[in-house]
């Protein structure tokens, strides 16, 4: 009763708004129109092993099916475009780090997420470099991997690699050698224990070309580990075209 006048007070007060357009949200997190296009992106067909938006019925244009190596599979939400761009950006750089736990809820409705945590036995967070994460006082990956590990007991988040380098942000660096450049040697194994024989999810908010994924499997070479997938929030056009030429 007490809690919610409380609730009532604070709706008056800090009307629930939608967490993309700040319009007004009645019910969640989003407002009707960004909720119905969230649900359209994480409905729209995409590759089941690297995460690609496709047309429907269409072969994977990146990975031809194979998916990309080292990882048995990438998942994500949906394409990096409204409402998940607007939502992930003020999650990054807004101190909206709550909006990591909206989209992680929304990650564990979708089937594919819940079967890739089946088969899931630590979650690796992407670590940003210390100076980035004392800066933002998050790591929003983070945030999002300790939410998703609330799926099931015994699902962990563990830290078994840090950032060495703090490299440019991979979205201003263009071409995809520069990309791979940018990155190499940036992540390096601390502790092989927490991963040794286990089947790891890297968990991040957005992927390219997966080049920081990738860098950060390279750190596991040595590891021991039994398998790698990618589990993101949302998957931006490598040619920077939205996905409108598919
Ligand atoms: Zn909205
Ligand atoms: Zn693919």
């Amino acid at each position: 009763m007490h809690f919610r006048l409380l609730q009532d007070v604070a709706n008056f007060v800090y009307p629930p708004c939608c967490v993309c357009c700040r319009g007004a949200a009645d019910e969640g997190a989003f407002c009707s129109k960004c909720e119905e296009e969230l649900s359209a992106l994480a409905a729209a067909h995409a590759c089941e092993r690297c995460a690609l938006p496709l047309a429907d019925g269409g072969a994977c244009t990146r990975c031809a099916g194979e998916g990309i190596y080292p990882f048995a599979r990438i998942v994500a939400l949906g394409a990096y475009r409204e409402p998940l761009r607007e939502s992930v950006l003020g999650m990054k750089y807004r101190h909206r780090w709550p909006v990591a736990e909206i989209l992680a809820d929304r990650m564990l409705g979708l089937a594919r997420v819940r079967a890739l945590l089946d088969e899931t036995d630590v979650l690796v967070p992407i670590p940003l470099h210390w100076s980035r994460q004392i800066l933002r006082g998050y790591n929003q990956a983070d945030c999002l991997a300790r939410r998703l590990a609330k799926y099931r007991r015994g699902l962990r988040v563990v830290y078994p690699i840090v950032r060495l380098k703090n490299t440019a942000s991979q979205t201003i660096v263009r071409s995809i050698a520069d990309r791979d450049a940018n990155l190499r040697f940036a992540f390096g194994l601390i502790d092989r224990n927490a991963v040794r024989r286990k089947r790891i999810t890297f968990v991040d908010d957005v992927i390219t070309t997966a080049a920081t994924l990738k860098a950060a499997a390279r750190a596991m070479e040595e590891a021991g580990v039994v398998e790698i997938n990618g589990l993101v929030i949302a998957v931006a056009d490598p040619r920077r075209r939205d996905f409108q030429v598919v």
